[in-house]
């Protein structure tokens, strides 16, 4: 598949041929990466994740609750993406609500891994990550509020960013939970992330969340040879599979070999940014999730009174891990529990912070896995608690605003394993030099 870099040079005519390749290959694919094939747009194609506003669209968010919903203007990021003649293309599934990490959840069917159908792409923007990796998209957006992008990036053997909190506008993007969202870049490979990257983000009024940071242009000035401190956890690799803690290993002696600095850097226990994590991440849903009922958008069950048909449209339209979510959340909010729950979470929230903060006062970027094991196969989390776990590498960069970037590092049985670059706040460059030269340097081995 022709990279973003190389699509951004062609004509109208070549882009036409383009789309059309790419719908061929998509109606002959059963991996189920998209929701529908929208498009009404002239550009260089970019499929969307289904909780990102693109006006005129069926947007989903993976839900039945938001069928016939059609969104009533562009997101940030998409108005920034046609001015740069990208084109929003097709409606990537996700899990329900952007919650899971499997993709699973959606009300349209699950995705399949590209790489092998028996197992999950990762979630929750796994068919933003299956369609990268089939070749049935040059470059997609997800978005990352504890390793959606990251993760189904790893499991699928592409490159997928999640920019520091503040840096790409969350307007337009269905909140889930608010203080954690960002959209990112899912690519073929670190420069086309660097250049979506760069489109896709800046400072926007419309979101109050937004950083009044400028970003000068990550992909202009990327540096493949510059050198780096780079901090390894040690206490985090023992939990990781034996796949896994080899792609560790081998991408340390390369970076090593590449004349990088590798420095041992401890972090808290990461169980703890799993309970900090799955408490802030489903009280904020609750409160986000409240808006749909029956009234504003999309679908409405069948009742004989109000109170009935908020009960009857939530009942109907949401999905049981969705559901669960905003029970939990609503009583760790709830009076009397607020303070043994969510005010905890938030006060572990600060200390995990400030833990980044103390290690990147001694490193430029931490060396992490994405995710304890391969791609796992369908059905295999027996319990919702087993699935929040395999977030554990992912989500304390979600808690404390940083950015970071999964490439693939290593395959074991024809499955990728990625691994991640974790960056101080607005240090971007930093993730993309260091992802380019490790990407350069893996390349020049095969
Ligand atoms: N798996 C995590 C969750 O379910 C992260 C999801 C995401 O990043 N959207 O909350």
């Amino acid at each position: 598949m022709i990279t973003l870099k190389e699509a951004m040079k062609l004509n109208k005519e070549e882009l036409k041929e383009i789309v059309s390749d790419i719908k061929t290959r998509v109606q002959k694919s059963d991996i189920n990466a998209y929701i529908s094939l929208d498009e009404g747009f002239e550009g260089v194609p970019v499929a969307i994740k289904d909780n990102i506003q693109v006006k005129g669209w069926n947007v989903t968010c993976g839900s039945k609750i938001l069928q016939g919903y059609v969104a009533p203007y562009d997101a940030t990021v998409i108005v920034k993406m046609k001015e740069a003649g990208l084109a929003p293309f097709g409606r990537t599934n996700m899990d329900e609500f952007a919650m899971g990490s499997s993709t699973e959840t959606s009300y349209y069917g699950k995705t399949l891994n590209p790489k092998d159908k028996s197992r999950v792409p990762g979630g929750s923007s796994g068919g933003s990550a299956a369609a990268v990796a089939a070749k049935e998209a040059i470059a997609a957006l997800g978005s990352d509020t504890g390793g959606s992008i990251r993760q189904p990036a790893a499991f699928c053997g592409i490159v997928g960013m999640k920019p520091t909190y503040g840096r790409v506008s969350r307007y337009g993007l269905a909140a889930y939970g608010s203080s954690l969202d960002q959209i990112g870049p899912m690519t073929q490979n670190v420069e086309d992330a660097a250049i979506l990257y760069d489109i896709i983000s800046g400072y926007d009024p419309k979101d109050s969340t937004s950083a009044r940071i400028e970003n000068p242009g990550v992909s202009k000035s990327l540096n493949p040879d510059r050198k780096f401190k780079i901090g390894i956890v040690p206490s985090y690799i023992k939990d990781a599979s034996s796949e896994v803690q080899k792609a560790y290993d081998k991408a340390i002696s390369i970076l090593q070999k590449e004349g990088h600095t590798i420095k041992e850097v401890s972090l808290m226990d990461a169980r703890y940014d799993i309970a900090s994590y799955y408490i802030t991440a489903m009280a904020e849903a609750s409160t986000n999730l409240s808006r749909y009922d029956g009234v504003r958008y999309g679908f409405r069950a069948e009742s004989e009174n109000l109170k009935q048909m908020y009960k009857k449209t939530r009942s109907e339209g949401f999905g049981e891990e969705v559901k669960r979510r905003i029970l939990l959340g609503t009583f760790v909010l709830s009076s009397g529990y607020y303070d043994a729950y969510y005010i905890k979470a938030q006060k572990l929230r600060n200390l995990i912070k400030s833990e980044y903060e103390k290690v990147f006062s001694k490193v430029d970027l931490i060396l992490s896995p994405v995710a304890p094991t391969v791609a796992f196969e369908f059905g295999s989390k027996k319990t919702p608690l087993e699935m929040y776990l395999s977030d554990v590498y992912t989500i304390g960069v979600n808690l404390s605003g940083l950015p970071a970037i999964s490439l693939p590092v290593d395959e074991h049985q024809g499955l990728p394993v990625g691994l991640q670059f974790i960056a101080g706040a607005f240090e971007e460059q930093k993730l993309f030099d260091a992802a380019l030269g490790l990407e350069r340097a893996l390349d020049s081995q095969n």
